[in-house]
């Protein structure tokens, strides 16, 4: 019966693979800009932070030039 519980323990193993790993994947997803296209970790130059999921504080006049509706 070794057999069987090894087994069952790297289908366990493959389903922990399935479940956890595709949620730690998701969490270090990078943010991207939609205008410049710039990161977290590689921003504009003096730095910036983000106003939407994918506007960077040093677009938004780019991005809404007569003012953020
Ligand atoms: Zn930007
Ligand atoms: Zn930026």
């Amino acid at each position: 019966m070794k057999q069987d519980v090894n087994s069952l323990l790297e289908d366990m193993l493959q389903h922990i693979e399935k479940t956890i790993l595709p949620k730690t994947q998701e969490a270090g997803q990078e943010q991207t800009c939609r205008i410049c296209g710039c990161t977290w970790e590689h921003g504009c130059p003096g730095g910036c932070w983000w106003v939407e999921p994918d506007l960077c504080s040093a677009c938004v006049d780019v991005a809404y030039p007569e003012g953020k509706p």
